[in-house]
């Protein structure tokens, strides 16, 4: 069995869905089960949480405005997509009552001036609705024989909305005994990314980009031989092309090399995605929708040696806190009451590194810097510094090997670095440096590891 997540742009186009539509009628014809996991339209979750925003501001008008736009926007992917006929009709006016229902939430948003993670996953998870349907509807009028599942009905989740966490021991039963008889007949299945629904069936959503972490699930809990993540991208690289221009696809990469790099990566996997495909050994394969026949990048438990470092990766506008105090000295206890100020205003830690009397620690989220200042202030000298960038070397087994750091280091010569931490995977060295200087610091790195293997080839 196959799991296929196809993003945004794979709807948008009629010629991108009939490149989506040609690869589902190959798998169909060679017999395979597929589960089709789809994300909303391009820029249509942002939409959607644009328009709640200015409805809570009283900016109903703003807001409704935004719908009716989200509402083009659909209308016109069907009639590129669809001669006039009972199919078209039906998805237009399906369509329309998602309108309705989104003007709806927007303006009791907008009455009670109140906007709730609850009511917010109930307006971003739409897209997800709208775009399988028309996939749905453009597969089955094409002779496909596929079928729409709505995934609240088989997503359980816990209510932490905005954010949900799979409740594993009801949603595995319950996507099993849904979707396993479907997939039997050899029909396609249909279904969302991102959301889910409360064991009370309040809609919720897995956080932004969650579509692949919905692909991984939807792995595990049917164990599927493969997941497969159609991007617009070809695969996991030595770093990112914009920054480094010889980089190149890795065509292997472990999963352990995954969970380090999709943390960086953030737009060609979402770190959630690696996690439940560990568990149950499930490969995952990172392909091109505009190039399907390259190999992309599959990420599996093991791969082969590659070299020492394997990927250069980067990620910048993240915050770093240093505090200081003579407290910490010989004191047990300390850092479990830092950690809990982050815990509190639910902010994960990235990197940390410590000495007898300093903590340092970085975090990507920058809505909570001032409260989580405010609350270290009370252990010791807190000093915040933004616009930060991670810089990570990914490599296997850098434990075993001698002289990398000597390497890494006279490639960073030139670069300030402010904090190293490194070695507790094993496989990643990091640094934080100022946003300016991690291009340059990512090039020295990829050109000292990646240009030298390259001239001995
Ligand atoms: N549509 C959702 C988002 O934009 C989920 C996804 O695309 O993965 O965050
Ligand atoms: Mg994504």
């Amino acid at each position: 069995m196959l799991i296929m997540k196809f993003g945004g742009t794979s709807v948008g186009s009629a010629e991108r869905l009939q490149g989506v539509f040609a690869l589902l009628k190959d798998a169909q014809d060679k017999k395979q089960s597929i589960v089709v996991v789809l994300s909303a339209m391009s820029g249509m979750t942002n939409s959607l949480i644009e328009g709640a925003q200015k409805a809570v501001k009283r900016d109903l008008k703003g807001a409704l405005q935004i719908a009716a736009a989200i509402g083009d926007n659909h209308v016109q992917a069907i009639e590129s997509l669809f001669v006039k006929s009972d199919t078209s009709m039906q998805l237009l006016r399906e369509i329309q009552n998602h309108m309705q229902e989104l003007e709806v939430l927007y303006k009791g948003v907008s009455y009670l001036g109140e906007l709730t993670k609850r009511s917010m996953d109930a307006v971003s998870g739409m897209g997800e609705l709208m775009s399988s349907k028309i996939m749905a509807a453009y597969c089955q009028s094409h002779g496909l024989n596929a079928k729409w599942m709505d995934a609240r009905q088989f997503v359980v989740t816990d209510d932490h909305f905005g954010k949900a966490n799979p409740l594993w021991d009801k949603l595995t039963p319950k996507t099993r005994e849904t979707l396993l008889p479907i997939l039997e007949k050899g029909t396609i299945v249909i279904t969302q990314g991102f959301i889910g629904a409360t064991e009370e069936g309040a809609s919720t959503t897995l956080g932004r980009g969650g579509s692949d972490f919905s692909a991984s699930i939807f792995g595990v809990a049917l164990e599927a031989d493969e997941i497969q993540i159609w991007t617009d991208v070809d695969g996991m690289m030595t770093a990112d092309p914009r920054v480094v221009k010889d980089a190149v696809v890795l065509p292997e990469v472990s999963f352990q090399e995954a969970s380090e790099l999709a943390y960086f990566g953030a737009k060609v996997l979402h770190p959630m995605t690696i996690a439940p495909a560990v568990e149950k050994n499930i490969p995952v394969r990172i392909l091109n929708t505009m190039a399907p026949d390259r190999q992309g990048t599959i990420i599996k438990e093991s791969t082969k040696p590659k070299g020492i470092v394997s990927a250069i990766a980067s990620k910048k506008g993240i915050v770093a806190f240093f505090i200081t105090t003579p407290r910490m000295l010989m004191t047990h206890g300390f850092l479990v009451r830092i950690f809990e100020i982050f815990e509190k205003h639910e902010t994960s830690i990235d990197l940390i590194a410590t000495s007898e009397v300093s903590i340092s620690i970085t975090v990507d989220r920058l809505d909570t810097i001032s409260a989580i200042a405010a609350d270290l202030a009370h252990y010791g000298q807190v000093k915040v510094v933004r616009d930060v960038a991670i810089v990570t070397v990914v490599g296997e087994q850098f434990r075993d090997q001698s002289g990398i750091a000597g390497q890494i280091f006279d490639a960073m010569r030139k670069t300030n670095i402010l904090m190293i931490s490194g070695g507790a995977s094993d496989i990643n060295m990091s640094f934080v440096v100022s946003d300016d200087q991690a291009d340059n610091a990512v090039q020295q790195l990829h050109q000292a590891f990646f240009a030298k293997t390259a001239a001995v080839k």
